[in-house]
């Protein structure tokens, strides 16, 4: 069997992927050939920019479709707006921190259907077109907190304890034809959002950088470096690749030993 790593030929969709680890993965596909498409549920000449950006510095079509991942039937018109998916990355996720007994309804509710749902609709609308084309990757972006919990994330947990269960199922459903399905479960991962939290944390806890960033923000991450977007792009475009080709139904740590305590 000849192996291959380029993504040439493939379109890759990866759902909330105008910002942090979504955009990196984006920009790995492309970086391995793939044709791209981002998506989020804004619809600003920024992210139409961002796409077109992206295909002019790999040399691959990228584009950006609006769908909001909290609703089954903009996940489904993602998916059929798209065309060809032959890779399917659902990476749209938000967080909130509560405990049970005070957790709003409403947010509970959101967690559920864009870290959980959106994956069953994305999904379920992909592999037809991946069964048409006679090859297909689901990926799955988890979370440390899909291996193992923590308080005041009952909603967040629950949710990316879900994705990894599905995963399982999307796997076994296919696992006698050229379809593969995992998830990716980054511990701390460096974007954006984390970074701009970096300079409060110095002055609540009167620290340097260094020390906010192993001492209080990597306190269970044992490498205390975070994990970076550029790395989860990597595990997705691996996942994609020929050497890949029998790992499914998996969940694919990359947490700097997190979830070995
Ligand atoms: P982020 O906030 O930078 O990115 C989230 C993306 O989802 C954004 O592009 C946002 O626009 C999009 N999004 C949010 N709501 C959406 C909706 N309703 N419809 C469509 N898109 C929507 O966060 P991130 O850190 O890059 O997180 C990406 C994924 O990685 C999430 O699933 C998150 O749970 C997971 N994760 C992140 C970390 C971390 O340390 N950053 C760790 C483990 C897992």
């Amino acid at each position: 069997m000849s192996i291959t790593t380029s993504l040439a030929g493939k379109t890759a969709v990866i759902t909330g992927s105008n910002s942090g680890i979504g955009l990196g993965i984006a920009r790995e596909l492309a970086r391995a050939g793939a044709d791209v498409v981002l998506n989020s549920f804004t619809d600003s000449a920024d992210d139409h920019a961002l796409a077109a950006s992206i295909g002019e510095e790999f040399g691959v079509t990228a584009r950006y479709i609006r769908a909001d991942m909290s609703k089954g039937e903009d996940c489904r018109a993602l998916i059929e707006q798209a065309g060809a998916c032959d890779i399917l990355v659902n990476n749209a996720g938000i967080q909130h921190v509560a405990p049970v007994d005070e957790f709003p309804t409403s947010k509970w509710d959101a967690i559920i259907a864009i870290n959980l749902s959106s994956a069953f609709h994305t999904t379920a609308a992909a592999l037809p077109k991946m069964r048409a084309a006679g090859w297909g990757r689901v990926i799955n972006i988890a979370s440390a907190h899909g291996l193992t919990a923590s308080p005041y994330k009952s909603a967040y947990v629950a949710a990316k304890h879900g994705i990894v269960g599905f995963s399982k199922v999307v796997a076994l459903e296919t696992a006698e034809e050229p379809i593969t399905c995992n998830s990716v479960c980054p511990g701390y991962v460096l974007t954006p959002l984390v970074e701009a939290q970096i300079p409060d944390q110095m002055k609540t806890h009167s620290m340097s950088r260094e020390d906010v960033i192993k001492k209080v923000m990597l306190d269970r991450q044992p490498s205390r470096e975070f994990a970076t977007v550029e790395q989860m792009g990597g595990t997705v475009v691996f996942l994609c690749s020929d050497y890949a080709a029998q790992i499914t139904g998996t969940a694919i740590s990359v947490d700097g030993g997190w979830t070995a305590l």
